[in-house]
């Protein structure tokens, strides 16, 4: 996908609304910069925000034809392993049981495996062939994002995995997901890893500098600095190792791997932070 100079633009730090910054990696005509202020870094310039929306609700985002999750169905049984280490890990912290919202559920892949896990399981996502899918696993899909449920609509856990990179405001993001959480109910995001050692080994090469859909690009620390400061409690890292489809670590080494073994995968570490936070009683 190529992009018009009008779908471009410049931005002030998405997290403190400073103007300066330093360039860090070079994606022209985009570039991952380092906010002087605060140290988040985040894409700018970036696509206009119409662009990237029409990027999303464009089914080939999801084939992978272009850019997108690349070969999202080809991913199936890896992302399927992944989702329900996750609800494990979860499980062993005592979230689990009771209701739980995914927001932008993709495929429905986490709802499904969630279903020996919660009681009653609700998502959302802006493709419609995404809702489409994940309506089939779940007992509630809606296009959009948690506007499009009913406002009184409360869960005891809210999930939401490889989104918040995605999107221009993340403050405003979390804020609006914490009327739907019940007192006492928990908050789980997950995100790539800027303090991994992946991205420092591999530079611009490393794989979460999905440019130009990520926009801003957290640590440990900025997620847990944000989820406090939207008013969230006892805030902890949950381990999130992520499975990978073989076929797909080989192309990366640039080794090519007969098709049938596309469904066997291999666990990678420290990809992806996934932290919860509990709204207070
Ligand atoms: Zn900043």
């Amino acid at each position: 996908m190529t992009f018009h100079k009008n779908d471009i633009e410049h931005t002030v730090c998405p997290m403190c609304e400073c103007e300066k910054y330093k360039k860090a990696y070079d994606f022209t005509p985009f570039a991952v910069v380092r906010c002087d202020a605060c140290g988040i870094f985040y894409l700018n310039p970036r696509p206009a925000e119409n662009a990237a929306l029409k990027l999303y609700e464009d089914d080939n985002y999801y084939k992978g034809k272009e850019r997108g999750y690349s070969n999202y169905f080809l991913q199936e049984s890896a992302l399927k392993a992944t989702f329900r280490k996750l609800l494990q890990n979860l499980k062993k912290r005592g979230i689990y049981g009771g209701s739980l919202l995914e927001v932008g559920c993709g495929y429905g892949y986490l709802l499904e495996e969630a279903k020996d896990f919660f009681d009653y399981r609700a998502g959302t996502d802006f493709s419609d062939n995404a809702v489409l899918h994940a309506g089939k696993k779940a007992d509630l899909v809606v296009k959009g994002g948690v506007e499009a449920l009913p406002p009184e609509r409360k869960f005891d856990c809210i999930i939401s995995m490889h989104v918040i990179e995605h999107v221009y405001t993340p403050k405003e993001f979390l804020e609006q997901l914490m009327p739907y959480i019940n007192p006492g109910g928990r908050l789980v995001i997950g995100t790539p890893d800027m303090g991994s050692f992946w991205r420092i080994i591999m530079g611009r090469r490393w794989s979460s500098f999905k440019v130009p859909e990520h926009v801003i690009f957290f640590d440990k620390k900025s997620l847990a600095d944000l989820m406090h400061t939207i008013g969230l409690q006892n805030i902890a890292i949950i381990p999130y190792p992520h499975a990978f489809p073989v076929s797909l670590v080989a192309e990366k080494f640039g080794i090519s791997f007969p098709s049938f073994l596309d469904r066997f995968y291999v666990w990678i570490p420290a990809t992806t932070i996934a932290m919860y936070g509990t709204l207070s009683q």
